[in-house]
């Protein structure tokens, strides 16, 4: 394992922090460390950083309750810029939002790795924020509140919605309701604390496993 020592600072004492999401796999954040915080990160597990505007020590989440749980703490190749794999709580950024990177400059041209283009994981997400948060005008706290079985319902009633556009051939109906099946079943999810990434891992098991598709079984 490297050590401190190995971590190369710049000329202002700081290291650059990309810090992610453990259950998504998103960037959160970026920020800085000096040799303290990433001291106090290791030996606490808490994420801590060096606030450039405040001169000072900062631990995520102090103020708002958004702490961070680190999990891991990785170089890159000439250790000059640091990674936090982390467990957030709430929104990482002081907006509010899931991640401080939801200010596109270019959007993608292709399609992105995960769900849906990767649009699953991104709404688990929020969703998970807002039932932490639970902000007084989001749809998520009003399903919260309205409890959990009221949504499991919900999920039901989307699927016959589902099955009725499928038998009329509907494609923008069709569109619209497995959209809203997916998201009252990414809710329930969160709500029980099943994440995507567990279900992408049941899908992955079976794939290939099935003796209707895959080219081993055809051919
Ligand atoms: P917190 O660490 O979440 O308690 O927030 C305390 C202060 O740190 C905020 O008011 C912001 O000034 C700053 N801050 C919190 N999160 C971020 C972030 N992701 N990026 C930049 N500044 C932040
Ligand atoms: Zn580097
Ligand atoms: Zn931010
Ligand atoms: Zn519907």
């Amino acid at each position: 394992m490297l050590s401190l020592d190995d971590v190369k600072f710049g000329p202002d004492g700081l290291v650059p922090v990309v810090v992610q999401d453990t259950a998504t796999g998103a960037v959160l954040m970026q920020a800085y460390a000096d040799r303290a915080a990433l001291e106090h990160t290791l030996r606490t597990r808490q994420g801590t950083y060096y606030s450039r505007s405040r001169g000072e020590q900062w631990i995520k989440g102090l103020t708002s309750g958004h702490l961070q749980h680190v999990e891991s703490v990785q170089l890159d190749c000439d250790g000059d810029s640091v990674l936090y794999r982390v467990q957030q709580t709430g929104p990482a950024c002081h907006t509010g939002e899931y991640s401080c990177f939801h200010r596109p400059l270019l959007d993608s041209d292709s399609a992105l790795p995960g769900g849906l283009d990767g649009t699953l994981e991104r709404v688990y997400a929020t969703i998970a924020v807002r039932l932490q948060t639970l902000p007084e005008h989001s749809y998520v706290a009003r399903l919260h509140a309205g409890g959990l079985d009221r949504v499991l319902k919900k999920i039901s009633e989307e699927a016959g919605e589902v099955l009725l556009a499928a038998k009329n051939g509907d494609q923008a109906e069709l569109a619209t309701e497995a959209a809203d099946l997916l998201f009252h079943t990414l809710f329930a999810l969160a709500e029980v604390g099943v994440t995507p990434g567990d279900v992408a891992r049941v899908l992955q098991e079976r794939e290939g496993r099935s003796g209707l598709k895959g080219p081993k079984e055809v051919g």
